[in-house]
């Protein structure tokens, strides 16, 4: 607060307030004009641009909201830091294997997503990660032979096995991690019957359990992986068979968005003890594969709370190198070449959720009007409590005027008052539980009750997305994003909301917000200004959200815009993908829409027949059904 009472609001204290500059990573911030920004490092400096400016871009082309924001740079640039983050810790502390990165593919498939992480990683060896046969395809397909390794997981079948084993005769590094006993005997027979040899990973279960959302997909009861006599059973096989030099991988996966970096640690450690007695036992091992686990920061609180980290990137290789040091150079053993399968940290900051606010819903009451002598006896009670706030305590004030207002909405159910004085009766207790909330807003001790009566009050902003088909984990896992307005930062924001979605499903909302105390449920945001579009971006979202999605509602997939940053602060769009049609969606659940069309015209022709419309009106009607099929499952301006 400055002079004169008015509130003098800067994009510092915006920046403050939401945080971007702990969840951003740099890569997001705030302009002194008040506008949300990408910034792109460059070898002369950093640029950045501003999402308004791109908005505009868009708006510009014909693209309607929502619209999902890819920024290719910041792929690259996530690529760029895993690899020079592990290269630096190899040459700080010695060590003597190499880091080889692979994408996994599940966590973003698009072709574009893929295309890119395939050409820029190049030039690191970087490699993808297949877990099922379709995604073995598009690794086939994307990556150059003898570049990146393509290490596949997941249930392997004859036909899987086949295909990769003859892809080794191109170049390519293609490695089967055995992740049940059963895949082996597949993987000999046709290994054999081709005449090539398999490279050879093995999958171990670890004890080591881990924190944060995916802790049960480590431990004993992990659903996947090798147990320890199932592994002894895998060496002793392919001893027999004269092929221990095949296996040459030790995999594990401790399951994502590992917030603690001790839980890494020990992860690693577990692992190199595996790997140590596998060599002993005469598997040609090289390659030492951790897995995922590197999480992404969303809430930018930098602890080991869920949905941050508690450790740097660079502190997550130096410690994996200095782990795998000390527990096998005591044995003599070589240092492996240390593969991970980062996901999250590698994309999910090159996307971005772009809507803008349709309409709002807000429960403040303004100055209810007088409660007249006719009115209820009970409804004058209730004016009363609130001409009496602040002399009586706010507790005894709540009560009364909660107690009140049920017997009033029990007169309406008895039919004893009539709508109007039911709706005057709730907009007088609503300006009772206003001011009750504005009074204990400041103060400490808040008694039990009374305490979220803010948020009970919150706007609701309904914002032109879908839940189910955009952040599809805010729904299913409870995943907090950070999201915030991407413009009209040099003005305060005075409304909390918590934000709807279109698909009219009550839990199309978010109602849980990032905060450096944990967790907020509700949003501080702008008000609406008349004829003035206002713009919400949710961040960090190149993670599993895009195939994770689905149709709820028939909400389909929304435009695409992918965007290069250009070292003089300009921007090309690079790529711009039409999210599905009407037709689309109808088409998915197995409607043929010109036959949805054939049907309406037919009702339409009927009625004109029976002197309901006019051929013209038909035409009309027609078309319009025909534009719909046409048009984007979104509002549309
Ligand atoms: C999902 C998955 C990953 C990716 O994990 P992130 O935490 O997103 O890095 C890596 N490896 C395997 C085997 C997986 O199933």
């Amino acid at each position: 607060m400055k002079t004169n009472g008015a509130p003098h609001w800067t994009a510092a204290d915006s920046a403050e307030l939401y945080g971007i500059r702990n969840w951003g990573a740099g890569y997001f911030d705030l302009s002194d004009d008040g506008a949300v920004t990408v910034n792109v490092q460059f070898p002369d400096g950093r640029v950045g641009v501003s999402i308004p400016k791109i908005i505009e871009g868009m708006r510009e082309r014909g693209w309607q909201m929502p619209v999902l924001l890819r920024i290719e740079n910041l792929l690259d640039a996530q690529i760029t830091v895993l690899n020079e983050s592990f290269a630096r810790a190899i040459a700080a502390l010695n060590y003597s294997g190499t880091f080889r990165g692979v994408f996994p593919i599940k966590v973003n498939q698009q072709c574009q997503v893929i295309e890119e992480i395939a050409r820029f990683g190049s030039a690191y060896g970087h490699g993808l990660e297949a877990g099922s046969k379709a995604e073995l395809l598009i690794a086939l397909a994307t990556l150059e032979p003898g570049v990146g390794h393509i290490v596949c997981n997941g249930y392997k079948d004859e036909e899987f096995v086949s295909l990769g084993l003859q892809a080794l005769r191109l170049g390519y590094r293609v490695t089967f991690v055995i992740e049940t006993p059963t895949e082996l005997p597949i993987i000999l027979e046709a290994s054999d019957r081709l005449g090539i040899r398999p490279i050879l990973g093995i999958r171990v279960k670890l004890a080591s359990k881990v924190g944060g959302a995916w802790s049960e997909s480590s431990g004993d009861r992990s659903i996947f992986g090798l147990t320890t006599s199932q592994i002894v059973q895998t060496l002793d096989l392919l001893r027999e068979q004269g092929m221990l030099d095949c296996l040459q991988l030790l995999h594990y996966h401790l399951g994502s968005q590992i917030p603690n970096i001790r839980d890494i640690r020990s992860g690693v450690l577990e692992a190199c003890r595996y790997y140590a007695d596998l060599v002993k036992e005469g598997a040609a091992l090289g390659y030492l594969d951790l897995g995922g686990g590197l999480a992404v920061d969303y809430d930018g609180t930098q602890t080991n709370y869920e949905y941050s980290k508690n450790y740097s990137l660079d502190e997550y290789c130096s410690d994996i190198v200095e782990t795998i040091m000390t527990t096998l150079d005591p044995e003599g053993i070589a240092h492996p070449v240390i593969v991970t399968e980062s996901g999250r940290a590698t994309v999910a900051y090159s996307s971005v959720l772009l809507f803008n606010i349709l309409d709002v819903t807000s429960f403040e009451s303004g100055d209810p009007p007088a409660v007249g002598a006719d009115e209820h006896e009970l409804l004058r009670n209730l004016a009363e409590v609130l001409s009496g706030i602040g002399g009586k305590n706010l507790q005894e004030c709540f009560n009364d005027a909660v107690y009140y207002r049920d017997e009033i909405r029990d007169l309406f159910k008895r039919g004893q008052i009539r709508l109007r004085s039911l709706s005057l009766s709730e907009r007088l207790f609503l300006e009772i539980v206003r001011i009750i909330a504005r009074e204990t807003a400041g103060s400490r001790r808040v008694p039990p009750g009374l305490d979220g009566l803010e948020d009970s009050l919150a706007d609701i902003y309904y914002g032109n997305f879908s839940v189910f088909q955009s952040l599809p984990d805010v729904w299913a896992i409870e995943q907090v994003f950070p999201v915030i307005p991407v413009h009209r930062h040099t003005e305060k924001p005075q409304r909390q909301a918590i934000i709807a979605d279109i698909t009219c499903d009550s839990d199309g909302k978010i109602d849980r917000f990032i905060d450096p105390r944990g967790l907020r449920k509700t949003l501080p945001v702008h008000a609406l200004r008349d004829n003035e579009p206002y713009y919400m971006g949710v961040f960090l979202v190149g993670a599993y959200q895009e195939t994770l999605g689905d149709l709820h509602n028939l909400m389909g997939d929304t435009n695409v815009v992918s965007v290069r940053i250009n070292a003089d602060g300009s921007f090309d769009f690079v790529r711009e993908i039409d999210g599905d049609s009407i037709a689309d969606v109808l088409s998915y659940v197995e409607y043929q829409p010109q036959q949805l069309l054939e049907q309406f015209r037919r009702t339409a022709e009927n009625a004109v027949r029976a002197g309901r419309i006019s051929p013209q009106e038909r035409q009309t009607l027609l078309a319009a059904f025909d534009a719909s099929l046409r048009g984007y499952t979104y509002f549309e301006e």
